[in-house]
């Protein structure tokens, strides 16, 4: 542990105040940030930091980003909440470009990453059961081993972490687990009841887990054959963060039947989700099916579109890809030998360190020290994801930093 002792008293007591009056089910690194500034953040004592968490790649846009904070506070002066009792004038002006974006006919907007994945799970059943035919009560979906969808007792009853399930049973029945990146596995397992596959484009919580290019082509095909829907989470992966606007376009022809974003959807100012989908399979929901209060309130659809608009007139997919090979070159031609592997695409990458130099979380606490926020995602495994905003010079100085660590 950090020696609380290097800590100011206002660090210090700040910490003490939320391990005094919360639950201890994070262990935050020893930093207590006020301020954030697009990739840059700064801790009470005024020292800054980049920051490559960006809040799990919620940040991509960087913090408070000018055009998204105008874009709430003009909002806020009008209307922030309505329910879906009645209609808002943002949900679809913010629902049409996002379905435009996405090339998807219909989106229905939810708040954390975790419904937006229940989201989908309830859309997949109703239509195994109304469109494909499965006997009622039996719908089957097929999830990856070390997949990370979320954190409700549906999603974690499907989780491979022993420490995501135990003791928070019984769980949600109807999920059959394969390899994740093993074509041939998803393929023998499937049964005329399954009706959906739910994968993550890169497994990020996992480690930043990388599959072969053709895997999801391959996966797509696999359940058009079988009349299985492919639904792809991505909530981390999603709206540029790997060098493309979603991770699946690295492989050809591996567009989903759902789509599910969050995080970066909401600027790193709200929680925005989206479950996307064609406007047949969206129709299988009627009134009273499925809702949410927050859901697409007039607040969160002004936040997404200024989110969203920013992605696109900032070219941020384009400058992921440039800026990722950039940091992954850099990092490769320090030809450290306490790192094993770097993993990763765009600005989502993992450093894999060799278990004789000790687990990544006493890296990131080497880091902390330098002005560079990371934390460890495997035991092993620190993930670097540090604003697509990022500039050029300073993925230079990134690199420099993380040169003086892994010497
Ligand atoms: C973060 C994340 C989720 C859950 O999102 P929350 O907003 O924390 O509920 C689901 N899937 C993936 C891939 C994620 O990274």
């Amino acid at each position: 542990m950090w020696p609380m002792t290097r800590l100011s008293p206002t660090s210090a007591g700040l910490i003490g105040l939320t391990a005094r009056h919360s639950a201890p089910n994070y262990a935050p690194l020893p930093v207590v940030l006020s301020f954030g500034e697009g990739p840059w953040a700064f801790d009470v004592d005024g020292n800054r930091y980049l920051d490559c968490i960006s809040a799990y790649s919620s940040l991509n846009q960087g913090h408070r980003h000018p055009r998204i904070i105008e874009a709430l506070v003009e909002q806020a002066g009008k209307l922030t909440l309505t329910s879906r009792a009645v209609h808002n004038d943002s949900m679809g002006p913010f629902l049409e470009q996002l379905t435009g974006i996405a090339g998807m006919e219909a989106a229905l907007p939810m708040n954390t990453g975790a419904e937006a994945v229940e989201t989908a799970i309830k859309l997949a059943r109703k239509w195994g059961y109304r469109v494909k035919g499965v006997p009622a009560g039996e719908a089957r979906i097929i999830v990856c081993r070390n997949n990370f969808h979320g954190r409700t007792t549906t999603i974690v009853g499907f989780s491979t972490e022993a420490q995501y399930r135990a003791d928070f049973g019984p769980f949600t029945p109807g999920f059959d687990s394969v390899d994740f990146d093993d074509a041939d596995a998803l393929r023998q397992a499937i049964t005329p009841d399954t009706v959906a596959f739910l994968v993550e484009p890169i497994q990020a919580e996992a480690g930043i887990i990388v599959p072969q290019r053709g895997y999801l082509t391959e996966a797509r095909r696999i359940c058009r054959e079988q009349n299985v829907l492919l639904m792809l989470d991505e909530i981390q992966t999603g709206l540029g963060r790997t060098g493309r606007l979603f991770a699946y376009e690295h492989d050809e022809a591996a567009a989903p039947d759902v789509l599910i974003l969050g995080k970066a959807l909401g600027g790193g100012v709200y929680p925005v989700s989206a479950v996307l989908a064609s406007r047949e399979l969206m129709s299988l929901f009627v009134p009273g099916d499925h809702g949410s209060t927050f859901g697409g309130n007039a607040l969160a659809s002004a936040v997404g579109s200024a989110s969203l608009a920013v992605i696109i007139d900032e070219q941020l997919a384009e400058r992921a890809s440039r800026l990722g090979r950039k940091l992954r070159d850099g990092i490769e031609s320090i030809g450290s030998d306490r790192l094993a592997a770097i993993r990763g695409r765009g600005l989502l990458l993992g450093l894999e360190l060799e278990r004789s130099s000790g687990p990544a979380g006493e890296l990131a606490l080497e880091l902390l020290e330098r002005g560079v926020l990371a934390k460890d995602t495997d035991r092993q495994v620190l993930r670097l994801a540090p604003p697509l905003v990022t500039e050029e010079t300073t993925i230079d100085w990134l690199i420099g930093v993380l040169g003086d660590v892994l010497a």
